[in-house]
């Protein structure tokens, strides 16, 4: 649907009508409005040991852990960083802070000590949520702030990882949330602005940064994918939904536990994707919803060992974070004859999907290989020349701009509320969303941010490189990795292998440098903006080598 407001923006909307969105509930309430309706169905399954929750032990082990984290002196307002891999722990963990009006920041357990610590620091944490096995990544921080540290499995074993003495009382095991009485739980005000989860994403531009997500922004993109008058959009209290994607990431997150809460489904919990594991868990809890990214899809179509499974159970394939192209979302077809396949597109900014496929909304869509869906309800998109800024009609590429209850920073949202996503795309002539290219600068390596100004900021730290700058590269595995260009200082010698090395010792596996390549000076426009397009230019034509 498209309509003209002022003179010239060219506004796209859903092709559904809007819905209601109950915008007053803090999101814990909003998850469990209908809770009544399936207390006593499975809410949570643990893939890897078939443990079942039912939703009514959900809520009331989230409301003990909430009183649990306000007993460890958690208030209103405050941090905890959950530094975990899926598992109903950290569901019960997101949830019981905001059952207090705390927030939850979520990091990768695979980051190493420094990159936990700045997130940590960044988002000023005073308490952490993770497994003996992450004790040494958080030991200094905990010590430094006095923050408690909670494992959700034994407490750090003698040797390895045992806390000194004094540190001892910072290490607590989470039986003393769960152990926690719910009715001792404080009676909080939250007001539906308060934030309630701090995920890291570094936008369009620089060093990763915290995304303040309110309760109301999410309640919101909850409600745009599973409310309304409009069952089937994409999951229903019937479905058993797998969560293999990482609850750190705000796909898995919102589109994943918060949609599966809302509507009521079972959420089986993986805590990593392995593709014999993950075939026989869809195929033992008969798994209808499979929410992938682009490289679950690729190893799906790959692997020869999918066809001895039966995956006729799956009725909707979700792929989002990163570009699915035509070729793998067709060939993915073929492996889920029962499945409808769609993308959905989202930016953690927004807290996060912009758009999504309507396969199964009441009156049938066709679903388009290749698109990313059709805006969301209650929200407008625009394209916008990425030169003049001017709105554009359809089938024209350009910036997709994205108006809704404005969530990110300022430098992302312009003074009308638009939410500037860095990427162009279009919108053709039915409504469908096509992303062709990324004007911003992460790199998206399956799915995972990698911020440009974070490798090159470590690279200008080696003693024998001047000046850095870091562009994507494509690969079939990844989508993209991280490659570097480097200027070595006057007269050093370093080899691509030693600067491989250094970085890859200070960052997570996603981040690490795929190639380098030694130019004698970084382009940069003359305000000093490094100029990322020509090093992409360089690496296209293919002529580098070292
Ligand atoms: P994140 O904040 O980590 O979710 O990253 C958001 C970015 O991922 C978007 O701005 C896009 O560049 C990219 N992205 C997400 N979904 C899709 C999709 N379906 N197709 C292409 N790119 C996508």
């Amino acid at each position: 649907m498209e309509t003209i407001t002022k003179q010239e923006d060219i506004i796209f909307r859903s092709k559904l009508p809007d819905i209601y969105i109950p915008k007053h509930l803090p999101l814990h309430s909003y998850c469990f409005e209908h809770i009544s309706n399936f207390s006593t169905r499975p809410c949570l399954i643990n893939g890897a040991t078939d443990e079942v929750y039912t939703y009514a032990e959900v809520e009331l082990t989230a409301r003990k852990v909430a009183s649990g984290l306000s007993r460890l002196g958690v208030g209103q307002g405050d941090t905890i960083m959950l530094l975990l891999p899926n598992s109903p722990e950290y569901v019960f963990a997101f949830l019981g802070a905001s059952y207090i009006g705390a927030v939850s920041t979520m990091a990768n357990p695979f980051f190493t000590p420094a990159e936990v610590i700045k997130q940590a620091k960044a988002s000023n944490a005073k308490l952490i949520i993770t497994q003996s096995c992450y004790v040494d990544k958080v030991r200094d921080y905990a010590s430094e702030k006095r923050v408690k540290v909670v494992l959700i499995d034994a407490p750090p074993p003698p040797e390895a990882a045992a806390p000194a003495a004094e540190e001892e009382d910072f290490f607590l095991h989470y039986s003393v949330l769960t152990g926690a009485d719910a009715g001792e739980m404080p009676a909080v005000k939250i007001s539906s602005d308060d934030v309630v989860a701090l995920p890291y994403s570094s936008g369009t531009t620089g060093l990763p940064k915290g995304v303040m997500l309110t309760h109301k922004g999410l309640v919101t993109s909850v409600a745009q994918q599973v409310d309304g008058d409009n069952p089937n959009l994409y999951i229903h209290s019937e479905d058993v939904m797998l969560c293999v994607l990482p609850l750190f990431h705000i796909y898995s997150l919102n589109s994943v536990l918060l949609c599966g809460l809302r509507v009521g489904a079972a959420i089986v919990i993986m805590q990593k994707f392995d593709i014999v594991p993950f075939l026989e868990v869809m195929q033992k809890y008969r798994v209808t919803i499979g929410p992938f990214v682009p490289p679950i899809v690729l190893a799906i179509v790959k692997s020869p060992v999918v066809d001895k499974y039966d995956l006729s159970s799956v009725r909707t394939v979700m792929s989002g974070a990163a570009p699915l192209g035509k070729e793998l979302e067709d060939a993915v077809r073929i492996k889920f004859p029962n499945a409808k396949l769609g993308q959905g597109y989202g930016m953690t900014e927004a807290g996060p999907v912009l758009a999504m496929c309507l396969a199964f909304a009441k009156e049938p869509f066709e679903i388009k290989s290749g698109a990313c869906g059709t805006v969301v309800r209650n929200a407008e998109m625009k394209i916008v020349d990425t030169e003049t800024g001017v709105s554009l009609g359809r089938n024209q590429p350009g910036e997709i701009c994205y108006l809704n209850d404005p969530e990110a920073t300022e430098r992302t949202i312009d003074k009308e509320g638009w939410l500037h996503t860095g990427d162009v795309g279009f919108i053709d002539d039915d409504d469908e969303l096509f992303i062709v290219d990324r004007i911003k600068e992460i790199i998206k390596y399956k799915g995972f941010q990698v911020a440009p100004a974070e490798i090159e900021a470590l690279l200008l730290n080696h003693p024998y490189i001047s000046d850095a700058a870091v562009v994507s590269m494509k690969d079939e595995q990844a989508g993209e990795v991280p490659v570097a260009f480097v200027v070595k200082s006057n007269g050093s010698i370093v080899t691509e292998d030693e600067i491989k090395q250094f970085v890859s010792k200070q960052v997570i596996f996603y981040k690490r440098i795929n190639r380098v390549f030694f130019i004698d000076a970084i382009p940069k426009s003359p305000s000093g903006k490094i100029l990322r397009k020509d090093l992409r230019a360089r690496l296209a034509a293919g002529a580098l080598s070292n």
